[in-house]
This record gives C-alpha cells, structure tokens and sequence, in this order.
C-alpha cells in the first residue's frame, strides 16, 4: 500500500474531504510523489502527510481523485462486495417490500463514479469514472456473489463518461436478456425495455412518492403531466381517482404507457395524450373575452424532465416552472391539490418553492403546503455531498 503514489493535498483542502466529500479537484493538488497513470488507485494525504484515504486518480477529468476508502484497503473484488452489501442493507432497511429499485448510487453510496438498478432479477450498471470503468470484472463478480442475477447489463451511454475520456457502452456483459422486463414498483406491472429504455430503464427515484401522492388522489379528477410511463397515473388509479388523463411528448412512452394500464386492469379509467404540457396547458386556459375558466381537477402532478443542466441556464428554467405552474393553478378546482417535482440541482427547494408562488400570486391563489418530498431512499441524500440532493416536491392545497 505505501507504494501507491501519493497525491498531496494543498493546506486546507483536507476540510472538505474530512467532512466526508470525496471529490478532489486539480486545484487541490500539491503535487504527487510517484507519476500515477489515469484509471490507478492513489493514497491521498494532506499537506502536513497526514494519511486521508485511497481513491481512483484521473487527470483526464475535472475531479483529478475520486475518494472510495478512509482506510488503506485494497480496490479488489472483496471491497466492491463489502460496498455493495452495505447499500444494500440502507435500501432493505428503508424500502423492505421493494423488488426493483437502485441497489448502488454513486456518492450516495460512497462508490463515486458506480450506479447499480436492480430490476427484478436483472441489474444494470453504469461506471462514470475510467478507475470503476477498469474494475469492471471485480465490480461483477461482486454482483454475481450477492443477487446470483438472470442479466447483468451496462447501459454506459451518459454524457459524464466522456469527461473521463470514455467511450459509450451499451450491452449485456453477464447471462442472456433480451432487454424487455416487466417490473413491479409497489406492486405495479411496468413494462420497460432496459437495453433502450430512458436512463436506466425506469425513474426509480419516485417510487416512494408514487404512493404518497396516489394517496391524495381518491375520488378525484387527476392530471399528470410529463407522466412517461405513467407512473403516477396508474397509482391513482389503483388509489382510486376517478379519472386520471396523463400527457406526455412521447409518443412512445405514451403507447408503453397505455400497455402498462391494460396490464394492471386500470385501463378504463386513464386516458394518455401526445402533447407538449406547455401548449396543452396554455390552450387549456386560454379563454375567450368574457369567457370564465372553470377548474375541473382535483389533483395536477407536475414532474418535468431538468430544465437545467448548468447555473447559466437557471433563469430560463425558472421562467418554464413558472409557466406550468402558473397554468396548472388555473385549472384546479378549490380545495385541489398540487404535487410537483423538481429535478435540477440547481435550483433548490427554496428557490423552487419561490417560484411556486410568484406563479401563486400571478394566480390569485393561496397554497397550503401539506407534503414535502424527496428522492426514494434508494437514492441516499448525504448531506456533506450536496450533489447527492436533486429531487425535491412539494404537495400543495388551493385554499382559495
Ligand atoms: N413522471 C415520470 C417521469 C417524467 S420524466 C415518471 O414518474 O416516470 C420526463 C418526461 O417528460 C419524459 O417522459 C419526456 O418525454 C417528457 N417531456 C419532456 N418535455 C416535455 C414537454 N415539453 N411536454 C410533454 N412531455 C415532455
């Protein structure tokens, strides 16, 4: 282990990473002792050699270290096992019923750089950094000790790799699978196709509100928008809306969609429409001169794709969410109520929750806030990592 080069950290860097950060920019950097090759394991030390732990070195990429270990361990196959059974047990403790959901989530899981989804008896990982790209082998191996998998699958096509110097990967590395799979999400059918599905397959990451919202939705007239696989639409259904209409752009999702409530036998009571939510909306509520308005839902979910990517394009993404709320106010009917997500880190829940109400009060309408929402707890929120933290909503009540 002492032969492990030794990245040097400049005084005052080590804070951060005390605190349980594991990013180490180049800006950091001292110097190293030993010339490290991009994709090896280093030691990392602060300014006065005191010892901070082992990490993946790449000076392709913006994070020069990817911290994995406060200990001198090795990067071997008995770690990646060690880790992922640790993730693994946050996610038996917080969500014991679940059969899919994501078994490994990066910094979440303190395996920066690895994603592993468990759908049903099938995985799919990512490896974001050259250092996990290149234990590849360890990391199944891992996988194959603890879920004995039908498939294991890469679905390594994310922007981030190409930072690391990578190139996209698509395929089944381990067993034969086709790529089609019936999941279940709280005891729902949805079929997805993991080989050429959205991210990984499914949005896993709502899969604990999917519950808590369908259960303000009995009795009522539902609107989902941005509704994809129609997630919410078919809880609230089963949680016994009256009628649930769900839109979405794609066309393709909507037909996937359509399947997943003839399979579950909620078909009759929710209808899927192509469309772009911000012309449906806006067509919704544009009204003839002297015509009225007249709010006909009890419940609009709201869950759009990021409208930002990077902080220069904060303000045009704040304009869109104020739109759609705006418009999604004007046709819920007193006492409705409002679920809404946001999935930028960039725009936090202060600010989303501002933003809310600037379209509140365009509106004439005053909310009462009665849920708050994050990411399933598949998705660990560590604090000291806000990069961790992206999905936040809120459900709020028309009072008038
Ligand atoms: N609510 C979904 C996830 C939504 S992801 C779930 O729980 O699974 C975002 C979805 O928004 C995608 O399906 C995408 O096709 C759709 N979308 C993006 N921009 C849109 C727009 N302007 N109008 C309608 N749908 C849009």
């Amino acid at each position: 282990m002492d032969t492990l080069p030794t990245v040097l950290l400049r005084p005052g860097e080590a804070d951060r990473l005390i605190a349980g950060h594991p990013w180490i920019y180049q800006g950091s950097i001292l110097r190293l002792t030993a010339p490290a090759a991009d994709g090896d394991v280093v030691q990392v030390k602060d300014h006065r050699q005191r010892f901070l732990g082992v990490g993946f070195f790449n000076s392709k990429s913006k994070i020069n270290v990817r911290l994995l270990s406060r200990e001198r361990v090795e990067i071997d196959q008995t770690f990646f096992e060690t880790g992922i059974r640790a993730a693994l047990a946050v996610r038996q403790r917080h969500l014991p019923a679940a059969t899919s959901f994501r078994v490994v989530n990066a910094e979440s899981d303190f395996l920066s750089g690895l994603i592993v989804d468990k759908y049903e008896d099938v995985l799919v990982v990512q490896t974001s950094s050259l250092g996990m790209d290149r234990r590849k082998p360890e990391i199944l191996a891992a996988l194959q000790k603890i879920f004995s998998p039908r498939a294991i699958v890469e679905r390594n096509e994310m922007a981030s790799r190409k930072f690391e110097g990578l190139p996209d990967a698509n395929g089944v590395l381990a067993g034969t699978f086709e790529g089609e799979l019936i999941v279940k999400l709280n005891g729902l059918k949805f079929f997805t196709n993991l080989l050429t599905g959205h991210k990984t397959g499914l949005y896993l990451d709502q899969q604990a509100n999917y519950q808590r919202v369908a259960g303000l939705a009995k009795g009522g007239q539902v609107l989902d928008c941005f509704s994809f696989l129609g997630g919410f639409a078919l809880h609230a259904v089963r949680a016994g809306a009256a009628r649930v209409h769900a839109i979405d752009q794609s066309a393709e999702a909507n037909a996937a969609a359509a399947r997943n409530a003839a399979e579950n036998g909620l078909a009759e009571k929710v209808s899927f429409e192509t469309a772009n939510v911000f012309d449906w909306l806006k067509a919704q509520t544009t009204t003839a001169p002297h015509e009225k308005l007249i709010p006909r839902f009890d419940l609009v979910v709201l869950d759009p794709p990021s409208f930002t990517r990077n902080r220069a394009s904060v303000g045009d993404a704040l304009r869109g969410y104020k739109e759609i709320h705006l418009r999604a106010m004007k046709l819920l009917k007193t006492g409705g109520t409002l679920a809404t997500f946001c999935c930028s880190h960039h725009v936090d829940a202060n600010l989303f929750q501002q933003v809310i109400l600037d379209a509140a009060y365009d509106a004439r309408c005053l909310l009462r806030r009665v849920a708050v929402f994050t990411q399933s707890p598949d998705h660990p929120v560590i604090p000291a990592i806000p990069e961790t933290e992206y999905l936040k909503g809120f459900a709020f009540e028309i009072v008038r």
